[in-house]
C-alpha cells in the first residue's frame, strides 16, 4: 500500500492545492491546446470542432455506432448481451481527445479531469445508489505516477452527479504490460484475472459504473466487470472519456 503520509505525498498534496489555486487566479485555458478561453473547462473553437462528441448515439448497450439495419441495440448485443450492460464515451478517440488523456496523466491534471467529467457526467444513465469505481492502476505504477487518473475523473463525476466513489473497490493484483499494439486475443489473455475486488468491500447487489479514460477493445473494462460480478455486483456499466469508435473487435 502506498502511504500518503510521506514527504512526497505531502508535497503532492501541496502541489495539487497549488494547481487548484492557479485554476482560480489564472485565465481559463483550453484543456486540448492550452489557448486562453472564455469559460472554465471548455474548449477553444478549433479543438471543439476537432472533437467528435458521441453523446447518446450508437447501440443502447455497447455504444458502438449502429449499422443501417440495426435499431436501438446492435446485432452483436442482441445475439449475446455483453457483460457490461451500458457503455458510454464522451468523445471518439482522436488527436485532441488523446492529448487530453496525456495531459491528465502528466500535465494540469485536475483541470483536465474537470473538463473530461463535464462531458462524461451527463452520460451517466443510472443514478440512485449506483457506485462509481475507477479502473485501478497496479500499485507500482501508482507509486510512480502518484495518482490514478481514472479516480480523478470519477471524483469529478461523483461531485456533479451526486454519486459515491469507491476508490479502492478494485485492485490490480498483477502488473500488466501496456496493451497498445497487441491483438484482441493478446489483450484479452494479458488482462484475464488481473483484477479482484478488495477484501472487505461489500458491493453485492449494487450497480457499479466503471470509470476509465480511454476505451479501445474493452478487454480491461471487461476483466474489471468480471471481478465485480464475481463479488456479487448486480449490474456493471462503463463510462469513459474517449473510445476507439470502430475497433477491429470489441470484447463482449
Ligand atoms: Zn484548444
Ligand atoms: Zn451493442
Amino acid at each position: 500500500m502506498v502511504s500518503t503520509l510521506t514527504a512526497e505525498g505531502i508535497g503532492r498534496a501541496v502541489w495539487s492545492g497549488a494547481h487548484w489555486l492557479l485554476d482560480l487566479v489564472l485565465p481559463p485555458r483550453c484543456p486540448g491546446c492550452g489557448e486562453i478561453v472564455g469559460t472554465l473547462h471548455s474548449f477553444c473553437p478549433p479543438c471543439w470542432s476537432a472533437l467528435e462528441f458521441l453523446g447518446e448515439r450508437g447501440c443502447l448497450t455497447c455504444g458502438i455506432p449502429l449499422e443501417a439495419t440495426d435499431s436501438g441495440t446492435c446485432a452483436a448485443c442482441l445475439a449475446r448481451p455483453p457483460r457490461i450492460a451500458r457503455t458510454r464515451a464522451a468523445v471518439a478517440y482522436g488527436d485532441i481527445s488523446r492529448k487530453l488523456a496525456i495531459r491528465l496523466k502528466y500535465g494540469r491534471k485536475v483541470a483536465v479531469a474537470k473538463a473530461m467529467a463535464r462531458y462524461m457526467a451527463p452520460l451517466v444513465g443510472t443514478t440512485g445508489d449506483a457506485l462509481l469505481v475507477p479502473v485501478p492502476l497496479h500499485r507500482r505504477r501508482l507509486a510512480v505516477r502518484g495518482f490514478n487518473q481514472s479516480l480523478l475523473i470519477a471524483h469529478e463525476i461523483g461531485r456533479s452527479r451526486d454519486l459515491n466513489v469507491i476508490p479502492r473497490a478494485l485492485r490490480r493484483k498483477r502488473a500488466t504490460p501496456p496493451l497498445k499494439g497487441m491483438s484482441f486475443s493478446q489483450r484479452r489473455r494479458t488482462v484475464a484475472g488481473a483484477f479482484v475486488v478488495h477484501k472487505g468491500i461489500d458491493i453485492a447487489g449494487r450497480t457499479v459504473i466503471l470509470v476509465d479514460d480511454v476505451l479501445t477493445t474493452g478487454s480491461t473494462a471487461n476483466a474489471c466487470a468480471r471481478a465485480l460480478q464475481r463479488a456479487g455486483v448486480a449490474r456493471v456499466e462503463l463510462i469513459c472519456w474517449a473510445r476507439v469508435v470502430r475497433p477491429p473487435q470489441f470484447e463482449r
